[in-house]
């Protein structure tokens, strides 16, 4: 399997610098950073779906051999195993850094290393992007606002963010990434397209993420407790992931001169009580809900204002919590009963 990658990645090399940056053809050479995660495997499922050739670079930290399993025989598609703390040396048109642990235990149990994913993994990507001419999209998170006090949250916010709390590693890299983002489009003239991503959820979220809605779902399922943290009254809006993705795609094809920062995400706002609630419901579950303590620094409130999405990009969401969270379960459940062999690690 490993040689397999290898070929593949020694393949990706030898395309020919510059032959088409930002061209209109319709197939690109396209490079998902964190394409084994959550939201990079859909990423490259549309991509290829839409006919580009992809390359997947992961260092599989938290994304999954088994989310992209079903491409690896496609020969649109390679796998380069990577870290972006280093440099990389690839021939694209375009690129996407989805490379970032998002959920919160993950980003924080190596927080240095979160922080220099986030910076210095940039920072490499960006002067990739410098060198070939790519045109880049960066995920940036909600999380630049912090604990926001404007709400809901428009992209003028600068945020409410603690620069040395639990979620700092995360929320100040990302922020130092846009700063990156920025620069190199005025100091280099790299395209740029930077994303504010909200809470987003659906099939191939791991058991084990540890983020609200991947937690709930399975104690739900397998009758555990459903944990709470805090009261249940912090809000967040939840985007179903093929909303978020087709979002992505229109971002990276919109012109030249929309760099962002844009707000991507579902402005349906829930308390985390009726989020615990509906799963049950939906679940027929027999859990019982109980309380941990809230997290310190966590936010009390979170809605995204999409007003440049839906005017730049003529993009909202269609999937509404409930229908989004029945396809969540139903992933949950064939993962959870059903030990397929596409199915392990
Ligand atoms: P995920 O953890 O499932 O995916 C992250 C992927 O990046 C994984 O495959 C992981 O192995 C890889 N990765 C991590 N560090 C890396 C490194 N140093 N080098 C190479 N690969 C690395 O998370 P996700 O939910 O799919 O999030 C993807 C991106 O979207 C992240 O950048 C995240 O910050 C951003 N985002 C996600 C959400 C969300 O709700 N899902 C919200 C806001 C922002
Ligand atoms: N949360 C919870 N129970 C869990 C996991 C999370 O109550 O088992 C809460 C968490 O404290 C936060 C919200 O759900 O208020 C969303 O948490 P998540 O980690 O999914 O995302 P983030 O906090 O990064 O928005």
């Amino acid at each position: 399997y490993l040689g397999n990658i290898r070929a593949r990645s020694a393949q990706a090399l030898v395309y020919g610098r510059n032959s088409s940056p930002h061209s209109h053809q319709s197939r690109k050479r396209v490079l998902v950073a964190g394409g084994a995660g959550f939201l990079g495997s859909h990423l490259c499922e549309a991509l290829l779906a839409a006919g580009h050739q992809v390359i997947c670079l992961d260092n599989f930290s938290t994304g999954l051999r088994r989310n992209i399993a079903r491409l690896n025989h496609l020969d649109a598609f390679s796998v380069v195993a990577h870290d972006i703390v280093l440099p990389t040396e690839l021939e694209v048109d375009e690129i996407y850094n989805l490379a970032c642990p998002a959920s919160p235990p993950h980003y924080q149990s190596d927080p240095v290393h979160t922080t220099k994913t986030c910076v210095i993994g940039s920072l490499n990507l960006l002067e990739l992007a410098a060198r070939t001419g790519a045109r880049i999209l960066q995920a940036s998170t909600s999380e630049v606002y912090g604990d926001p006090n404007v709400h809901p949250q428009v992209e003028s916010y600068w945020g409410n963010v603690n620069p040395f709390g639990p979620r700092s590693c995360y929320d100040e890299g990302k922020r130092c990434a846009e700063t990156l983002f920025f620069d190199f489009h005025k100091k280099h003239d790299v395209e740029i397209k930077v994303v504010r991503i909200f809470n987003t959820y659906g099939p191939r979220m791991r058991p084990d993420d540890g983020r609200v809605v991947s937690n709930f779902v399975v104690q739900a399922l397998t009758g555990q407790d459903i944990t709470i943290y805090g009261d249940g009254s912090q809000t967040r809006s939840f985007c179903f992931v093929d909303d978020l993705i087709d979002g992505l795609i229109r971002m990276m094809a919109s012109s030249a001169s929309l760099t962002g920062p844009i707000n991507l995400g579902n402005p349906g706002e829930f308390t985390i009580g009726e989020l615990a609630e509906q799963v049950i419901e939906l679940t027929r579950s027999r859990s019982k809900i109980i309380h941990r303590p809230l997290p310190a620094d966590d936010p009390r409130q979170r809605r995204p204002d999409i007003s440049l999405a839906t005017q730049e990009l003529g993009w909202r969401p269609n999937v509404d919590l409930a229908s989004g969270l029945v396809q969540t379960i139903g992933h949950f459940d064939r993962l959870l009963t059903r030990a397929t062999p596409e199915l392990a690690e």
